[in-house]
């Protein structure tokens, strides 16, 4: 009988966690939706849909679809403790992303998607000439903010990717400066 009880006590408790994470993620979910809303314009989007998913290689992810249209993909985990500001830099990265996304024809996407998979050299020109988008639309401080957050919350594999593909702390300050 003892154990009963304890079984249900831990299984109540089971309960009280998970929803307490799923408040949390909705929160969450609607602070990234209203950030989005209120960025999209400054990179010619209208509609942006936001998905939370595991993402392999950072935080987060843009997606174009034939169907579906422009998608960003929030790592929860890795995103949880970043403050409005730090987000909103995060965010104007990914619409970044898409923005340079919305300029290609269907085929290009493809081949552009492939070159970014199998070429590092690629790979990193796209990440900085985004870095360099968000910094032209005015969002310097937001970026330099998120990649602070990073840097102090990521894995060391992420360090080392934020170190190989993307404008530096120091790169994002000057380019700032002089927008
Ligand atoms: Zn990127």
């Amino acid at each position: 009988m003892r154990y009963i009880i304890i079984l249900i006590q831990i299984f109540i408790f089971s309960l009280f966690i998970f929803s307490v994470n799923a408040n949390e993620i909705d929160d969450f979910s609607k602070q990234a939706g209203f950030i989005v809303e209120d960025l999209k314009g400054n990179f010619s989007l209208s509609n942006v849909e936001l998905k939370f998913a595991d993402v392999r290689d950072g935080s987060a992810e843009a997606k174009r679809y034939p169907f579906r249209g422009y998608v960003i993909v929030l790592d929860y985990s890795e995103l949880e403790n970043a403050s409005d500001f730090e987000l909103r830099g995060m965010m104007a990265h990914e619409l970044g992303h898409l923005e340079t996304y919305s300029r290609m024809s269907w085929l290009g996407l493809a081949g552009y998607a492939l070159h970014y998979e199998f070429s590092s050299k690629f790979r990193k020109e796209v990440e900085r000439e985004t870095d360099m988008i968000v910094i032209q639309h005015g969002f310097g401080e937001e970026l330099l903010a998120f990649r602070e957050y990073r840097l102090r919350t990521g894995s060391e594999k992420d360090k080392k990717i934020l170190g190989d593909y993307y404008l530096s702390l120091e790169e994002i300050k000057k380019l700032t400066e002089n927008a």
